[in-house]
């Protein structure tokens, strides 16, 4: 099979959907791997990386679209991509789709077959073309709120820390999950005071029994939220309801109980956010202030560390990748139900029906 990757062109993303790592391997494999050059360069992989290990640079976008039949991205395809898709052509990628009516029409159009990192499933009812992207989210988040603290950008100048005669700051951690573990793990590693606080028992249970001695737990009730919010140094936002925006779970008129200059990371913006008072930050400008508590609420925080982004989301896609192109897409998904989740469009229909629902009457 031909597998073609065209370089990235949403703004700002540095991610590119082969690795040198997953084009050797899918060479191997015996199939060509055409790849745009200069797609890989903001993840710090070099063409001459991927002519090592036998790809095929082209020079531009179009001759990948019209050439391959299996596109391999990161992003979503944006308008001129989406153009330039066709009928017989499988394209696997992030999409996003509930939310992107517009994005949905242009791909039933194509009559492309789209199969999205995002739905894909796995044994345990997880996520795991998402879970990277989590893990990298969540480990960010205590690195971003102890710069965010910093004095220099609007923080209360506490070193999460301490040192030896003065006591650590405290990190709220909301939600417990992929994000939020990982979240307190590098916490509780930077010498931080951290208590994680989750509505899911079993999940509570799990983070004790693993963490006990890093993290303490408890339940997040409002009451218990409110209370850890007014002494926190850090807060860190990490809930997700699957497939519902991010309940708000502090208000505005919360923020005057907390300490002036204390910060807030909330990870979970991509979904609207757990605070009243979020609204989607750049890499470029990170954060604002409300009410003397500093905000950093970057949409799409894994940019920040494409290199390790892209190796780890490389991991996570090479099996599934490899499978649509060892067996055709057909009989990759006939043979796995968990890659058969991330169908998303086929025929000029969408067929995942969570996406679809969504959708609506959008469409
Ligand atoms: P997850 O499903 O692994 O964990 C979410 C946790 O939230 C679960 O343990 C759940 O029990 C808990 N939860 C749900 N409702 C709650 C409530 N009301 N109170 C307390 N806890 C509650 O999800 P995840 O992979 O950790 O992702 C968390 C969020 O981070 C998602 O919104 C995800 O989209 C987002 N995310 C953002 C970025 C970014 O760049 N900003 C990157 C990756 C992930």
């Amino acid at each position: 099979m031909r597998i073609g990757c065209p370089k990235e062109i949403k703004p700002q993303e540095f991610r590119v959907g082969l690795t040198p790592h997953a084009a050797r391997e899918a060479i191997a494999h015996g199939h060509e791997v055409m790849m745009e050059i200069g797609a890989g360069l903001g993840a710090g992989f070099t063409d001459a990386d991927y002519a090592a290990v036998g790809a095929q640079l082209v020079d531009s976008a179009e001759d990948i679209f019209a050439a391959a039949d299996l596109i391999v991205k990161v992003k979503e395809p944006q308008a001129i991509e989406r153009q330039r898709l066709r009928e017989g052509q499988v394209l696997f990628t992030y999409l996003h789709l509930a939310p992107d009516p517009e994005q949905a029409r242009d791909l039933m159009s194509s009559g492309a077959t789209c199969i999205a990192y995002e739905t894909v499933t796995d044994a345990q009812g997880g996520l795991p073309l998402l879970a990277p992207m989590s893990e990298v989210a969540g480990k960010l988040a205590p690195q971003v709120g102890a710069w965010t603290l910093q004095k220099a950008n609007g923080g209360r100048g506490v070193l999460l820390g301490g040192i030896p005669g003065v006591a650590p700051g405290k990190v709220v951690v909301i939600g417990g999950g992929v994000v939020g573990m990982q979240a307190a793990r590098v916490a509780a590693g930077m010498g931080a005071e951290v208590l994680v606080l989750d509505r899911s028992l079993p999940r509570l249970r799990h983070l004790d029994e693993v963490f006990g001695r890093d993290f303490r737990t408890a339940h997040a009730s409002a009451g218990i939220i409110a209370e850890a919010v007014a002494e926190a140094d850090l807060v860190i936002g990490a809930v997700l309801v699957p497939g519902a925006a991010a309940p708000k779970l502090v208000t505005r008129d919360q923020l005057s109980t907390m300490k002036r200059g204390a910060a807030i990371v909330d990870v979970a913006i991509d979904q609207g956010g757990c605070f009243e008072t979020s609204r989607a930050t750049t890499h470029e400008d990170p954060i604002y202030e409300v009410d003397g508590v500093m905000h950093y609420c970057v949409a799409n925080m894994p940019g920040a560390v494409a290199r390790t982004s892209i190796l780890g989301l490389g991991n996570a896609t090479l099996p599934f990748l490899l499978a649509l192109a060892d067996k055709g897409w057909k009989d990759a998904l006939a043979a796995d139900p968990h890659l058969r989740n991330g169908l998303n469009v086929h025929a000029g229909r969408i067929t995942h029906p969570a996406v679809a629902a969504a959708l609506g009457e959008g469409l």
